[in-house]
């Protein structure tokens, strides 16, 4: 089981979002702990005090060491070691890969900063920085929730059936192909014809085309350096017979340079690695 503490002067915004979900799905399954630590129940001065004024001058305040520190203590005291981590926008962004790791762990304690940051020896007592993004929100507690959403729907049995994961966006390294529900035409527009014939192993075929295709066409940069597998070359040589490739291969040259390297270097011409499980991926 995942047990997550997290660290914050707000412990109350997080009572509607774990109330709702996934979060509140795997807590309510036993599968994931989630609880608040409140920062001022560690301060030490009569108005409960967590910020103070920059050394050297400067416009807002910065987050005291201190309480912070006696809290990571006092969590690490009562609840064994937990991965303790500062949600920042100067940490490793979050990805995918990233709340895998994190769905793996036993324990986590996810500090959140306020004010115009945190004080620089706070660092030293943790062992992780997260960024959910290049921009600056002002305050980690959204960082959070978005982290704990992306974990806790890792965490096996949350989603009811783990294959739901096997062919989102990312899971492969790929962007997820296009999905659609009833009616068969929408104002004219037909929902296309092969995923209503019911033949398992064309739909899954063409489920791969259209997320190699859509990965090319939005996200080129996560296929960059991509060890295709047989299929993926055959996909993408269909692709390219459609013309859908041409434009990208003008503008992103390193996919025909990428195949080559691929079946050059392969031990039997073809390497596969973890997105090229097969079958799997899409069912
Ligand atoms: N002055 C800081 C800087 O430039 O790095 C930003 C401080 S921000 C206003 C306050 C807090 O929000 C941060 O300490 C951090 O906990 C959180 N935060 C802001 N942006 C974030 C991001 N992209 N990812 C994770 N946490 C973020």
């Amino acid at each position: 089981m995942l047990d997550v503490t997290i660290l914050t002067i707000f412990p109350r915004l997080f009572d509607s979002f774990l109330s709702f979900g996934n979060p509140a799905r795997a807590i309510q399954a036993g599968l994931v702990k989630i609880e608040t630590a409140d920062l001022r129940d560690f301060t030490d001065d009569r108005h409960r005090t967590t910020d103070d004024y920059p050394y050297g001058g400067g416009t807002g305040m910065i987050m005291k060491p201190e309480p912070v520190v006696r809290a990571i203590r006092h969590i690490r005291g009562t609840k064994g070691a937990p991965k303790v981590i500062l949600m920042t926008p100067q940490g490793r962004v979050l990805t995918q890969e990233i709340a895998e790791e994190l769905a793996r762990m036993e324990r986590i304690l996810l500090v959140c900063g306020r004010y115009e940051g945190i004080d620089e020896r706070i660092r030293a007592f943790a062992d992780d920085e997260i960024s959910i993004g290049d921009y600056v929100l002002s305050g980690g507690e959204t960082a959070c929730m978005v982290l704990i959403d992306a974990v806790a729907r890792l965490v096996p049995g949350v989603l009811g059936a783990d294959s739901h994961l096997y062919g989102e966006s990312f899971y492969n390294g790929l962007l997820e192909h296009p999905q659609y529900t009833r009616p068969a035409d929408f104002e004219g527009m037909a929902v296309p014809p092969v995923l209503l014939e019911g033949h398992h192993e064309k739909i899954r075929r063409w489920r791969r085309k259209e997320s190699l295709a859509r990965t090319l066409d939005r996200r080129p940069d996560l296929v960059k350096g991509r060890v295709w597998d047989r299929e993926e070359l055959e996909l993408l040589e269909e692709l390219r017979r459609e013309t859908r490739l041409t434009e990208l291969e003008t503008e992103y040259g390193h996919i025909e340079d990428d195949r080559e390297r691929t079946v050059q270097d392969g031990p039997s011409g073809i390497q596969t690695g973890r997105h090229g499980e097969g079958p799997c991926e899409d069912s």
